[in-house]
């Protein structure tokens, strides 16, 4: 039998579903999360493995619905990870009726020309004579190459989900080893979430570089636990990063707190710290401590 293996954008308006979908998926079978750096973007790589396949998924948490508004942030990220991918599942909440911003966001697919799922999400919330309705209604928007209703919660219909996906798959080899990544994951989710907090909030006023290290790291029940280190090149971004009585370090560490308490649905107790080490991004040993893998950047 042939091996299959793809990339897979979810796309879809905040809260359809896409997070929780994702942790489904990679819940039934050995998987993968890790982030892939970047600066503009924070994606969250979900890698998918079986004996005959590899599907990797893209997913762009953390985006903020400003009113009712769909935030340019969000526009980008999809239009960013939309030329990636083999495959879109456009994700719905599906007690919802498709809006202006579904469409929006469906022109953007449409111009990329992907093969798109439509997965109407929710259907634990749903009777089946409102099932019918609102797949109809959906169904209507777009020409889909597959329409599949699936409950992400209940980890319903998503066994089906993914025979369907790998009939659109392109045959091929595995894009990354089976084991690769799983040391250090959580690790570096996290580092990640850390330093896009740093970068956002200080204005690019410090290096896209900057290293953030976890020096302890605990799962506790209903707590996370974190301690990280910061590592900066000079006197002056050490001083931009805490801030005028510590209020910049304070703002990071609430806004990396609530992303984290979004991901993994728990209290979290983060506390930072900033050091100088003059050069340390020439210091090659240093890198590979600090959990910088030049080859994967
Ligand atoms: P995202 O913004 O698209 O990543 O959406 P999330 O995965 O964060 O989910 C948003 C909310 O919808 C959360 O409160 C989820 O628990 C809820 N949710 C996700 N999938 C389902 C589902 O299948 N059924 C129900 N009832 N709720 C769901
Ligand atoms: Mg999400």
């Amino acid at each position: 039998m042939s091996f299959k293996s793809g990339y897979i954008g979810l796309v879809g308006l905040p809260n359809a579903g896409k997070s929780t979908l994702l942790n489904t998926i990679l819940k039934s079978k050995v998987a993968i999360v890790s982030p892939k750096a970047q600066t503009t973007r924070h994606v969250i790589v979900g890698i998918h493995n079986s004996e005959n396949s590899q599907f990797v998924f893209l997913d762009t948490p953390g985006f903020h619905q400003v009113g009712d508004g769909l935030s340019k942030q969000m526009v980008k990220a999809t239009t960013v990870t939309i030329p990636d991918v083999d495959l879109i599942y456009f994700i719905v909440d599906g007690k919802r009726k498709p809006g202006q911003h579904d469409k929006r966001l469906l022109t953007l697919i449409e111009s990329a020309n992907k093969k798109v799922f439509l997965i109407l999400n929710k259907i634990d919330q749903l009777n089946k004579e409102e099932l019918l309705n609102q797949l109809t209604l959906w169904a209507d928007l777009h020409q889909f190459n597959e329409i599949v209703p699936i409950s992400a919660l209940n980890n319903d219909n998503i066994d089906r989900l993914l025979q369907v996906t790998s009939n659109y798959m392109p045959e091929g080899h595995p894009f990354y080893l089976n084991d690769t990544l799983t040391t250090q994951t959580e690790h570096m989710i996290i580092s990640e979430i850390i330093r896009e907090k740093i970068i956002h909030l200080t204005n690019q006023e410090v290096p896209h570089s900057i290293a953030v290290v976890l020096d302890e790291l605990e799962f506790l029940e209903n707590r996370l636990k974190v301690m990280a280190t910061v590592v900066v090149d000079r006197d002056s971004q050490k001083g931009i990063l805490i801030g005028k009585a510590g209020q910049k370090k304070n703002e990071i560490i609430k806004q990396a707190s609530i992303e984290l308490r979004r991901l993994y649905q728990v209290k979290v107790n983060l506390q930072l710290f900033v050091k100088v080490e003059k050069n340390w991004r020439n210091k090659q040993s240093r890198l590979t401590e600090y959990g910088y893998d030049p080859s994967k950047q």
